[in-house]
């Protein structure tokens, strides 16, 4: 059997195990051979019942002196064995079936697990070989523990993997043969026999981490022949003003920070080549992207061509469209908005214009790539605060259009370089690592129910000196025994009590487009004290006048997205506050975030933490963003390996592609462009 086929088709697996199976994701070979152990027995040697010490795990054999089935209180039953290898320990466990059913006095066994102290020491569902009749228990070596789904036994786990081992015919080489021999395995099948039936721990770990190099080599050589792919496609080569960032900067009111000048210059630079530009630009929040972006812009468009700034929301399309002007009036450049609230009129005004002057900005919402909008002379496409964005959603944006459009991605969740180098080795990568001058602190405060009445009273005055308050409610009640309300009665309560007077509006995702964008216009031109809003204002809205971020159900929100929210404020020359309001019944996982986030304002250190504490498929987004499920790789722990595999060659053109297609399975199916 090859690795991509199906293991419903495997001996001794029906329809029925098939069916376990896939609730764990395995479907095919491969998936069955990649499911690795969570952790192992050490069963190599076995240790004298005498010298067993609480707490250790370990195995023992012997004889079973007595049995004794009893139905405990509850209804269930319990099965106590005495095993002894001349001095006893109890094996209880709490319900008759297998391996308990097996148990028989005078029965000889091997038993692993960790010893306690239950009148003497014992053993509580501990894990049981049975030898042959006949035979003496021998100690068998390392035992694989893992993961399960009900319905699915260590043993028959055990023995569908060891199946699968057998059935498997040699797969392709994959890492380069050096790679293998200093890991220790001649070829795939040794390394995958290793994984599961290893000689000791140090060689469990070596077929782990082989195989998760495999898979990080893998992902990175798909990328890099997409990006060869597109390479060769033409672009356009834009060489018109701004020929330097300096040059740029002289019609800016602020000078650039050295990072913003950086990233500027390499987009530039990129801009002036033929070959298409793939340019991730990673910053956190309010470190100043989008005067980057606004320079490549301006770039486009003077050469003659359309640059389109596509944003994830309304509001954010809008107030792109406000920076970008204030940042290209001065050249001419020309910036127009396209969102679902645009009327028919309006678009049919827009699409005759752009036909006669092609050489504009076009900020949008993903209406922007609508099939009436006239793009034939687009040349840059700049992507908005879009992190949760596979290989595949980039392709599709600029797919089909000759010549192809130089691509910008803005992100504003800055994951460690190592990381994205993985993930989106088909960019490049510039880092804005710095925050502009001059601005002020931000403060993080965690409070309980009993700080509220002590922060009305805050806010209040922070408002009579004139500043600004974004209030962030969940969308929806979540229960009613929580204390923490849902924005829009929060808003009614609002507007009705002593914060009123100083004006508040609302915003959330259900609310008509147009309707948005009045509601943030009239927080960010001062007309109200008080935005209350859900989520929605997680991403890029910039008001300086802004001084205090009040997050209510703060336990419920994910670190980075933490980190976002706090990012509204701290944007003027004065301190800041952010307050994470948690409830009574929050998790210590939610407090260890918000901890982590009080403790830092550093969005890499955030990132890292957010990585760590939920992973990378809830932080980066997966499949359906784009983003593999890594089935061995731990794209949080696996820096070292990480690295490795940057200075690991791939295989000519030819054999790679072949690899990428027979092992395409591991991706779930996830298909590279063009492969
Ligand atoms: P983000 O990276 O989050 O998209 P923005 O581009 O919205 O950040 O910039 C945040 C704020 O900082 C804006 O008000 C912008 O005008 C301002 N800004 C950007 N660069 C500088 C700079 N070099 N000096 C001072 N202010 C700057
Ligand atoms: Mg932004």
């Amino acid at each position: 059997m090859k690795l991509d086929d199906q293991v419903r088709w495997l001996r001794g697996v029906g329809p029925a195990r098939a069916d376990l199976l896939k609730k764990l994701g395995i479907e095919l070979l491969g998936e069955l051979l990649l499911h690795l152990p969570r952790a192992w027995l050490d069963r190599r040697t076995v240790v004298p019942v005498a010298s067993a010490v609480p707490g250790e795990t370990l195995t023992v054999a012997g004889t079973v002196l007595s049995l004794n089935r009893r139905r405990a209180a509850g209804g269930r039953v319990m099965v106590e064995a005495v095993l002894s290898d001349g001095a006893p320990i109890r094996l209880v466990f709490f319900s008759d079936r297998y391996p308990a059913s097996r148990l028989e006095k005078g029965l000889q066994l091997v038993a692993s697990g960790t010893v306690e102290n239950y009148r003497g020491p014992a053993m509580v569902h501990p894990d049981l070989l049975f030898p042959p009749a006949g035979e003496e228990p021998e100690a068998p070596g390392m035992l694989p523990l893992y993961p399960l789904t009900a319905g699915l036994t260590q043993g028959m786990m055990r023995r569908i993997i060891a199946l699968g081992l057998e059935e498997l015919s040699s797969p392709s080489p994959l890492l380069p043969e050096e790679v293998m021999a200093k890991a220790g395995f001649p070829d795939r099948m040794a390394l995958l026999r290793a994984a599961h039936r290893p000689e000791d721990p140090g060689e469990a770990r070596r077929a782990r981490d082989t195989l998760a190099l495999e898979e990080l080599c893998l992902y990175r050589w798909a990328l890099r022949m997409v990006r060869a792919r597109t390479d060769r496609e033409p672009g356009v080569a834009l060489t018109a003003r701004p020929h330097t960032p300096g040059e740029f900067a002289a019609g800016l009111p602020w000078p650039l920070t050295e990072a913003q000048e950086r990233a500027m210059g390499e987009t530039l630079n990129d801009l002036s080549r033929p070959e298409p530009m793939r340019r991730l630009l990673q910053g956190d929040v309010g470190s100043g992207k989008t005067v980057v972006a606004a320079a490549a812009c301006a770039r486009c468009v003077l050469s003659g061509h359309t640059a389109v700034l596509m944003a994830p929301t309304e509001v954010l399309a809008v107030q792109h469209h406000r920076s970008l002007r204030g940042f290209l009036e001065y050249l001419g450049v020309r910036v127009r908005l396209l969102t679902g609230g645009t009327g028919a009129a309006a678009r049919k005004a827009l699409a005759g214009e752009m036909e006669q002057r092609p050489d504009c900005v076009l900020v949008g919402t993903h209406a922007v790539l609508e099939d009436w909008v006239p793009l034939s002379r687009l040349a840059l496409l700049v992507v908005d605060e879009q992190h949760r964005f596979g290989v595949m959603q980039r392709e599709r944006l600029t797919a089909g259009r000759a010549p192809r459009p130089h691509v910008l991605i803005m992100s504003a969740t800055p994951i460690p370089r190592t990381l994205a180098m993985t993930l989106y080795g088909d960019l490049d990568l510039s880092v804005i690592d710095t925050m502009p001058p001059g601005r002020g602190r931000t403060v993080t405060r965690i409070i309980g129910e009993g700080g509220k009445r002590e922060l009305a009273e805050f806010i209040l005055e922070r408002l009579s000196l004139g500043e600004q308050v974004f209030m962030v409610y969940p969308l929806k009640e979540v229960s009613d025994n929580t204390p923490t309300l849902d924005a829009e009665t929060a808003f009614e309560r609002i507007v009705r009590g002593p914060l009123g007077k100083w004006g508040a509006v609302l915003l959330h995702g259900g609310m008509p487009p147009g309707r948005k964008v009045e509601a943030v216009t009239a927080f960010a031109t001062g007309k109200v004290g008080i935005l209350v809003s859900t989520t929605v204002i997680e991403v890029g809205i910039d008001v300086p006048g802004a001084t205090v971020m009040v997050i209510s159900g703060a336990g419920r929100f994910g670190l980075s997205q933490l980190h976002q929210l706090r990012g509204r404020v701290g944007r003027g020359k004065g301190d800041s506050w952010c307050f994470l309001v948690h409830e009574e019944g929050d998790s210590p996982q939610a407090m260890a975030r918000l901890n982590a986030l009080a403790g830092t304002s550093d969005g890499f250190r955030v990132a890292s933490k957010d990585l760590e504490l939920r992973g990378p498929g809830q932080v980066l987004g997966t499949r359906q963003h784009g983003i593999p499920e890594f089935r061995v790789a731990d794209l949080a722990g696996d820096t070292g390996l990480m690295k490795e595999s940057e200075n690991i060659p791939a295989p000519g053109d030819a054999e790679l592609e072949r690899l990428v297609r027979e092992e395409a399975w591991r991706f779930g199916g996830l298909s590279f462009p063009g492969i």
